[in-house]
């Protein structure tokens, strides 16, 4: 597929994933609008945010801040940025400024020098944790081991909010056996909820890409993040 075959069908493959979206929806018996899509756009060219910008869509996820800097100026100023990767400390400050969501939390002194520039600048920004449901030693994210314990530190912050959880589950190689990973990040979620600095708090379950995102939804995910079936395979800049 060339890249402007791929850029052609952009609107037709939102509006597929959109009546997925809907069909998992209805088999939950969940409200559609209680699921949303993030394009995940990392690595796709401006022309690519661009149509899928003019298919409707208003909620665009990158992995690196500074790959969000050199692209955001060039969409209109109506676009939900979301930070789907790990942020470094010294990018706190840019985090700030782009994005309206950030999923992948992973440490605390990442969560706390955001509180403390958000402090700074007199604002506030939302936050998922991101947990290694898998247990796989290279992967981002806050074991689950102990997890109530670790994390109860974050729940004290006044100005990053946590608002849920995030996870990326090791390759299954079929959705259904994500499906478990998926089911444990929402059981957590519901043993967090029950604990009294968390309580009503972590509504957002952020899970569910390309190849399993119907089962997340099944499992209670509220975001999904597709990048290559919206935009097609990512070109290797
Ligand atoms: C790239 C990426 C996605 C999208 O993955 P696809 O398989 O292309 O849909 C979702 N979440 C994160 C954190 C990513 O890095």
């Amino acid at each position: 597929m060339s890249p402007s075959a791929g850029i052609a069908g952009i609107a037709g493959r939102l509006e597929s994933i959109q009546t997925r979206i809907a069909a998992a929806c209805a088999r939950a018996g969940r409200n559609p609008a209680s699921v949303r899509l993030v394009a995940a756009s990392k690595m796709q060219p401006l022309e690519a945010l661009a149509a899928a910008y003019d298919a409707g869509l208003r909620r665009f996820g990158e992995n690196r801040v500074q790959e969000c800097v050199a692209k955001a100026p060039a969409l209109p100023a109506d676009v939900e940025w979301h930070l789907l990767g790990p942020l470094q400390t010294n990018k706190v400050k840019a985090a700030l400024r782009l994005f309206t969501l950030l999923h992948a939390v992973d440490r605390e002194k990442v969560a706390q020098a955001l509180d403390d520039e958000a402090r700074a600048q007199g604002r506030r920004l939302r936050a998922l944790i991101e947990v290694n449901v898998g247990g796989e030693e290279s992967k981002h994210g806050f074991p689950l081991d102990g997890l109530p314990e670790t994390i109860a530190p974050l729940a004290a912050l006044e100005r990053l909010e946590i608002v849920g959880l995030m996870t990326i589950p090791p390759p299954a190689g079929s959705p259904e056996l994500a499906r478990a990973d998926f089911g444990r990040l929402r059981a957590l979620r519901d043993e967090l909820d029950r604990r009294p600095e968390w309580a009503g708090r972590l509504v957002e379950l952020s899970m569910g890409m390309s190849d399993d995102f119907e089962v997340a939804i099944e499992e209670g995910a509220t975001y999904v993040r597709v990048g290559t079936l919206l935009f097609g395979t990512r070109p290797n800049l």
